[in-house]
């Protein structure tokens, strides 16, 4: 007979065996009558598990925080950061408690819970989740995973009765992330700031010996550590970019040591494409506009490097790990641009065909993801322009003026015919990069407000969707469409 769910799980606890000044060892706070709201097949066999399992009783209690996972040594983490530019102080674990780590397909895993109650970092806040949110992260987690952008995964949502203040009173839940680690830029800025030069260097040890033992080797392992974080981060961005996501709160206490896509709050993907466009209701600024985030995440990696300057020693140093940034990210991004136009080959005008494409998109507010999408089915043979209109049909649909898309058509095939492009080699290609299926606010919401009603079965639907991102799945077509008119009016912020 197999063991439990719970039983099964061979916790290792790396993070504990730091000093007690890195974190503070707790238990969840209990949620009160617990029970499934959704769990992922994809993240459950990553640890062994099976989705099924968490519909028992005693799987679902210990995910809720109210039993313990035997091994488990269950912590909160202390870090700081700089929140929306301005430098904030001690923040941490206020809501997240850290069980340990698993072994998983992909090497050891910590598992965290997300909503579990307060903790000595939680400052004014109740230490709880709401439901709304943890569903957001759940799903989204889940979906960029599926996109290939690295994140933090997202196991399970345990849901309670239990309400807490909002802007409105909400019901509540604990979500389960899974990370190889959750050490963010602020877990360094906190020793600096406090100038404690030997829990620095503690912290940067236990993550090159743990995450990056290939640097070791190198001269200044924290140097190297620095542009490898700085090289990830450009790239995630580069990422995060090509497929229309904004994070939403890039503050360094949402940045990963890793360079993953972590703390999923305030964000979106884009509809009508707008470079400007602020997801964060509360991002009055927009300093996390879309077209920010490249910039952003290079400032968070000067924070990081301030952070780690007493350790790499010369300020020279850092800003040549620093300095990798711009090419990394300009580098990745035209790569994955290439790939969503259907390009195989480099041309002296790739950038002005891309800018002149985001563009054209902006001046009509063409659906970003639609229009990738639907660019994929571009045919180059035609016998006659109404031949030609017919077949770019549903591309030519999403802009207003015709004529402009019709011009800029000819030079897009223009450019494909310099490299002999075949119709179905690259629309293969393209299907495969340019998803059909994102996680659009309405969407989201839609599952939430059914969720809210106590019924589940949207969530577990839209999972199941955006778990396969680039397949057609026909039967799910009306998930790709364009947002409803009243879409535009959600508002998501930071009250989570
Ligand atoms: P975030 O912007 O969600 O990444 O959170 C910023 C900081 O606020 C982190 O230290 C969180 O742990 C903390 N925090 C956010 N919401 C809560 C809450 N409801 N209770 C306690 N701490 C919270
Ligand atoms: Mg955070």
């Amino acid at each position: 007979m197999t063991l439990p769910a719970t039983d099964r799980l061979p916790f290792k606890n790396s993070f504990a065996m730091l000093p007690p000044a890195f974190y503070t060892r707790l238990t969840p706070t209990p949620l009160p009558q617990p029970y499934l709201v959704a769990a992922s097949q994809t993240a459950a066999s990553l640890i062994g598990l099976d989705s099924a399992e968490f519909e028992q009783k005693q799987v679902i209690d210990a995910f809720a925080g109210n039993q313990p996972l035997p091994g488990s040594l269950p912590l909160a983490a202390v870090y700081s950061g700089h929140q929306f530019g301005v430098w904030a102080g001690q923040l941490g674990d206020g809501r997240a408690i850290l069980l340990g780590e698993v072994d998983s397909a992909q090497g050891p895993m910590e598992l965290q819970l997300k909503g579990a109650g307060q903790t000595p970092y939680s400052r004014m806040g109740d230490g709880r989740a709401v439901l709304r949110s943890s569903i957001r992260e759940f799903l989204c987690s889940q979906a960029m995973a599926a996109l290939g952008i690295p994140t933090s995964y997202a196991l399970a949502v345990i849901g309670s009765d239990l309400h807490v203040m909002r802007e409105a009173p909400e019901s509540t839940a604990v979500v389960t992330r899974l990370a190889p680690s959750f050490v963010r830029f602020g877990s360094f800025e906190h020793w600096y700031y406090q100038d404690k030069q030997a829990e620095l260097k503690i912290l940067a040890d236990y993550v090159i010996a743990q995450f990056y033992p290939q640097l070791q080797a190198s001269d200044n392992p924290y140097r190297a550590l620095l542009q490898e974080v700085t090289r990830r981060t450009a790239h995630l961005i580069a990422q995060w970019q090509a497929v229309g996501f904004m994070h939403g709160v890039m503050n360094t206490d949402n940045m990963s040591i890793l360079g993953l896509t972590l703390d999923y709050g305030p964000f979106g993907f884009m509809d009508a494409f707008d470079p400007g466009h602020i997801c964060n209701h509360t991002d009055r600024e927009g300093r996390y506009a879309y077209k920010m985030q490249p910039q952003i995440g290079h400032w968070n990696c000067h924070a990081l490097a301030q952070a780690l300057l007493p350790l790499i020693g010369e300020v020279e140093q850092a800003q040549e790990a620093l300095a990798v940034y711009p090419h990394e990210f300009s580098a990745r991004l035209a790569a994955l641009l290439h790939g969503k136009f259907g390009l195989t080959t480099l041309e002296a005008g790739d950038d002005a065909l891309f800018d002149a494409t985001l563009t054209l998109l902006q001046n009509n507010r063409a659906d970003f993801t639609l229009f990738f999408r639907r660019l994929g089915d571009l045919r180059l043979e035609f016998t006659s322009d109404a031949e030609r209109e017919a077949q770019d049909g549903a591309l030519r649909d999403l802009f207003l003026d015709r004529a402009a898309f019709d011009a800029w058509a000819v030079q897009y095939r223009a450019r494909l015919r310099r490299e002999h492009s075949t119709d179905s080699a690259r629309r293969l290609a393209m299907h495969a990069v340019n998803p059909k299926y994102v996680l659009r606010n309405y969407l989201a919401q839609q599952a939430i407000a059914q969720a809210q009603n106590k019924d589940f079965s949207e969530v577990a639907r839209l999972l199941a969707v955006l778990e396969h991102p680039f397949d057609e799945q026909p039967e799910h077509e009306h998930y790709a469409a364009l947002p409803p008119h009243w879409a535009g009016d959600l508002e998501v912020s930071c009250s989570s």
